[in-house]
């Protein structure tokens, strides 16, 4: 079922009666059958904007659309949608075969109906042998599947998961947003997953939309988002660890950063001594031994081992950080307290200074 939202506005007005607009003007489309991460810092607006679509939370203003047909109007429970809640809300008294088959019981399906989809569902999600505990008596990666399991059983069109993975630990939460990506992909349920967990969104996401102040800031495929922001939010957003910043500036058609030749600016909208800043993502650096080829110079304060990648902790006058990182592959490269550097232009953004807005 394809969703589509239509300049989805909510205002709400706090207890001084000072209006928050949570979610402003939203116009997005998400294709039938794909998993969308829905993404952003706290109290931008994710949650009030699947509730609208869950039908909890009445729109100040914008259409939402299932399909052809418009449901803003249309009770939670009309919806057909499955939802799913970061603390699971699992019956503590209720078995979890009781737990999944109740949506079923009061849709009156037919009792042997509702137990045989009940363990196929159970079997979906991977607790089959789990039917007749308690909650108590499961892990938080277990009560999750089952609150899956419940969401789904009535065959939704629509599943919508508000930061189902937060309470678990870090280890519990690689393996449960595989199993949630295996079961969407199995039942090709439209799905929004909300997060403001970045590495969750992309990893598991067809497509993702940013979200900042209740605004859309980019919509698109993890990769391309990645590789392409639209602005400095989403470059900030997105990766770890995160983007280095610089002060730059724009001398005779070139980008400087500090003394520093970067690149060649001919071409694009900057204008002669304008102040840029300049986003560099941390694997974007290739050390070289000669100086002559090195367009940066950085000295390191340590080493960090992080496994596959290592890691220098760095600081430069031109960084708007007091301290940065940058990946390298290979310890071997690694020369005493500063290294040479030459740069993968691809991952050098350049911002304007006060909109944010991308020109390179
Ligand atoms: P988080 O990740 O912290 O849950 P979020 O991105 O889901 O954040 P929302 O919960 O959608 O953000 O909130 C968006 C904005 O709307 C926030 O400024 C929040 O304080 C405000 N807000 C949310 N619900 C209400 C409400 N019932 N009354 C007043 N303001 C609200």
């Amino acid at each position: 079922m394809e969703i589509k939202l239509q300049n989805l506005t909510k205002i709400f007005s706090d207890k001084s009666g000072k209006e928050v607009r949570a979610v402003d003007n939203l116009d997005i489309t998400i294709p039938n059958g794909k998993l969308i991460g829905l993404l952003g810092p706290s109290g931008c607006g994710k949650s009030t904007t699947l509730y609208m679509i869950a039908g909890l939370h009445t729109p100040t203003g914008g259409k939402i659309f299932f399909g052809d047909e418009e449901v803003t109007e249309v009770a939670p429970e009309k919806r057909g949608i499955g939802l799913v809640f970061q603390n699971y809300a699992l019956y503590p008294h209720m078995t979890v075969r009781q737990n999944i088959m109740f949506p079923l019981e009061n849709l009156r399906v037919d009792k042997e109906e509702a137990e045989q989809r009940t363990v196929e569902m159970a079997k979906l999600v991977g607790i089959e042998e789990l039917l007749d505990r308690k909650p108590a008596q499961l892990s938080g990666g277990q009560q999750q599947r089952v609150a899956i399991a419940r969401a789904i059983v009535k065959k939704p069109k629509v599943l919508l998961l508000d930061e189902p993975l937060s309470n678990l630990d870090a280890r519990l939460r690689l393996q449960t947003r595989e199993e949630i990506k295996r079961i969407q992909r199995e039942t090709g349920i439209t799905t929004i997953f909300v997060t403001h967990d970045q590495e969750e969104a992309m990893s598991i996401s067809d497509e993702i939309v940013v979200m900042n102040f209740g605004l859309e800031q980019q919509k698109g495929e993890p990769q391309s988002v990645y590789d392409n922001p639209t602005n400095q939010f989403v470059a900030q957003f997105l990766g770890t660890p995160p983007i280095n910043l610089y002060e730059g500036v724009i001398k005779n058609g070139k980008l400087f950063i500090g003394n520093s030749e970067i690149r060649s600016v001919e071409g694009f909208n900057l204008k002669e001594d304008e102040g840029v800043t300049v986003g560099i993502r941390p694997e974007a650096y290739i050390p070289v031994k000669d100086s002559k080829q090195a367009k940066l110079v950085i000295a390191y304060n340590f080493v960090e081992s992080i496994g596959r990648d290592i890691g220098l902790v760095c600081a430069h006058p031109e960084s708007l950080n007091e301290s940065f990182r940058i990946i390298i592959r290979d310890l071997a490269e690694i020369t005493p307290e500063k290294m040479n550097f030459d740069l993968n232009l691809k991952k050098v953004f350049v911002f304007r200074k006060i909109s944010g807005e991308r020109v390179i």
